[in-house]
């Protein structure tokens, strides 16, 4: 394959250029989509209202007039002749381009029109003719030194140069099927589009591509997970597991007992563990995780649980340390603040086996710390972790099984895509005891009545969330913010109740101090943004209020909510909004996290899942799995039977497919 720098008119600096927007091969170049499309129509002078945006092409008629006002303002004047009357055309900062507006230049004129002055104020001048036919053109992400123009240009080049050369993942059976234009072709429209419905039916040609070879690596590595008998195969001593369990103060429900066994299961098979465990909130996935822990301890490996912040890793942790109190299991935390004395103390540890738990945040998977035996990667919420970073796990020898913990439960079709090369267990049923958390939509001119809700449980000795989406006061928004939040509360609530906030531009250790005081209830009302939305556990907090709730999906106000009922004591969730009121009320009616998931996923098309859950692993460069869904079943279908197929082992492509999965274990 020809390099980069073999493209005509690719020299040492824009080859620097391409590289930081991640351009490194000429593959790459050719697939830097454009994120958009400006349709150039032309405009009548006499059609335009005024005010409004004109496109327009003619003839510059007047030496342009340049006036400098400062070093980075200028302005510059001429007249325009086009097929609909002579206008004059103003902009500003352009005194590059006096010496090209020759008079009898063709131009294009982008700008908006003031009819009684007969002026347009430019924002863009081409040096190009519109032809009578509509002008698709192309705008890509740059980087400054790097313009629209040049990318265009290098695309065109390297397609003319080596526009065959470029692989095409499509088997040519299935080209045939759906009659797709071939690759170089496709390359060449959706660069140069002629007209919109070339430009769709090569984009979905596209992105069918590279949905393929996407499931096609899911597939394929299911399917090697499968077959490869390389995982730990363990015995566990049930009694032993089972004084274990006694030692937590409720019983287990039935569905976790259920994912417990799946998880012994696939501890004690010789297939390595890939699952899934997803289980609405406050479902009781932790000790699931936990007891999982315990398993592989007593089979004689190291386990590690990878917490998305360090709130939620302390928490864990000292949980765990509960459990394990009598026991002679060692359990360490590993973060961000831990001391570099500590940490060194905790690495020596680690590489000699001696600590047998660790959990933490993403210092887990550090280049510094080495394992002695790791036997069992848990990861909560949150963040599926990548190839990449299991890359970056080192291990003495041992291959990891690895399990994922998601709140987000994830419609079933869904998750059968994107979760495609892992088992799934799931909690649906909740602890016993737990009462319905009653939901109310209310009106900002309600708060009256919401402030006298919350005081009701403060005076029970209850504690209360409040949210916003906003930290501080923006020009361009009026949100409510979590400083004004606290004023408010301040003059409701005087001093008989600590107010308090956390968000997430403050410093780890301040944000931990003030969780630690909501927990041990020195503080009672907790104003926050989105930050409590990930696992925090307070069972004396009853009340979650969030403010503007139209503004987060569904999937964040149910986790949100389920902040609040992880007690015995009733708990409320008061939703504060002028606006969706019609979505919203689906929060009153439902409380099952799937169905709501479902929902979110129908009015939003991907609700909140893909804000979070999107890994290095899955970044698309053309297709998006929340608005090509329908495309992607369909890779999905073709590419599992062209893997299955065995007719079509020896096809160059289909070895090509599999040598570009980078598996690594
Ligand atoms: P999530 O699934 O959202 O991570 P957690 O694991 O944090 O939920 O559990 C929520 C709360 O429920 C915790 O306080 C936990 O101790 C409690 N819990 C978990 N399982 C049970 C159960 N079977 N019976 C009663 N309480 C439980
Ligand atoms: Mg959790």
């Amino acid at each position: 394959m020809p390099e980069l720098k073999d493209v005509k008119g690719i020299g040492p600096k824009s080859l620097a250029l391409l590289n930081k927007i991640n351009i490194f091969t000429v593959e790459d170049l050719v697939t830097h989509y454009p994120f958009r499309y400006d349709v150039l129509k032309r405009d009548e002078l006499s059609k335009v209202e005024d005010g409004e945006k004109i496109i327009i092409d003619g003839k510059v008629e007047s030496v342009p007039i340049l006036m400098r006002f400062k070093a980075s303002l200028n302005k510059m004047n001429f007249r325009l002749v086009t097929a609909s009357g002579v206008v004059g055309v103003s902009i500003f900062n352009r005194a590059f381009l006096k010496s090209k507006l020759l008079v009898g230049t063709d131009v294009i004129v982008i700008g908006k029109l003031d009819k009684s002055k007969n002026i347009i104020t430019a924002s863009d001048i081409k040096l190009d003719v519109l032809s009578n036919k509509v002008k698709i053109e192309p705008v890509y992400h740059c980087t400054s030194g790097l313009t629209n123009k040049n990318m265009s240009t290098y695309i065109n080049m390297a397609l003319l140069m080596y526009g065959k050369e470029i692989p095409d993942y499509i088997p040519s059976y299935l080209q045939e099927k759906y009659q797709f234009l071939n690759k170089k072709t496709s390359l060449n429209i959706i660069h140069n589009p002629s007209t919109m419905e070339k430009l769709k039916e090569v984009t979905i040609r596209l992105k069918y591509e590279e949905l393929f070879q996407f499931m096609f690596k899911i597939n394929y590595l299911r399917k090697l997970n499968k077959k490869e008998k390389n995982g730990l195969i363990r015995t566990i001593d049930r009694d032993k597991l089972q004084a274990f369990i006694k030692k937590i103060p409720f019983t287990l429900t039935n569905d976790q007992n259920m994912a417990i066994e799946e998880i012994i299961h696939d501890l004690e098979s010789p297939s390595r563990m890939n699952r899934l465990l997803q289980g609405d909130v406050g479902s009781g996935k932790t000790v699931v995780a936990f007891i999982g822990m315990i398993c592989n301890c007593l089979s004689g490996y190291q386990s590690a649980l990878m917490a998305p912040t360090e709130i939620l890793a302390n928490q864990h942790y000292l949980n765990l340390k509960e459990l394990l109190k009598d026991s002679d299991i060692e359990v360490a935390l590993l973060t961000g603040s831990t001391s570099k004395k500590e940490k060194n103390e905790i690495y020596k540890k680690l590489m000699d086996g001696a600590i047998q738990i660790i959990v933490g945040t993403h210092a887990l998977i550090q280049d510094d710390v080495i394992y002695h035996n790791l036997g069992l990667v848990i990861t909560d919420e949150q963040h599926r972790f990548g190839v990449h970073q299991r890359a970056n796990l080192q291990n003495k020898g041992v291959k990891p099984d690895v399990l994922y913990m998601s709140a987000t439960p994830i419609p079933r079709t869904y998750a059968l895509t994107i979760f495609g090369d892992m088992d799934v267990s799931t909690i649906k049923e909740r602890p016993k005891g737990r009462q319905k958390i009653d939901t109310y939509v209310k009106k900002t001119s309600e708060i009256t009545e919401v402030l006298e809700m919350m005081y009701e449980e403060l005076k029970k000795k209850h504690q209360i969330y409040v949210i916003a989406p906003l930290i501080e006061e923006s020009e361009n928004s009026d949100l409510t913010t979590v400083n004004e939040l606290k004023d408010q509360m301040r003059l409701a609530f005087r001093d008989k109740y600590r107010i308090d906030i956390v968000h997430g531009k403050m410093a780890s250790g301040a944000k931990d101090i003030i969780m630690e005081q909501f927990k041990n209830n020195e503080v009672q009302i907790l104003i926050s943004t989105t930050v409590v939305e990930v696992g925090v556990d307070v069972p004396n907090a009853t009340t979650m209020v969030i403010f503007d709730a139209d503004r987060f999906g569904l999937s964040t106000l149910h986790q949100l909510r389920g902040r609040v009922g992880r007690g015995t004591s009733k708990s409320q969730c008061i939703l504060i909004s002028d606006s969706d009121a019609e979505r919203l009320k689906i929060m009153e009616r439902e409380d099952d996290g799937f169905v709501i998931s479902e929902e979110d996923f129908k009015l939003r098309g991907h609700g909140d899942l893909f804000g979070t859950k999107q890994s290095g692993d899955m970044t698309f460069k053309i297709a998006s799995i929340k608005n090509d869904y329908k495309i992607l079943l369909q890779a999905k279908k073709d590419s599992k039977e062209y893997l299955d197929n065995k007719d079509t082992d020896n096809d160059l492509l289909k070895k090509s497919l599999i040598d570009s999965i980078t598996h690594v274990n």
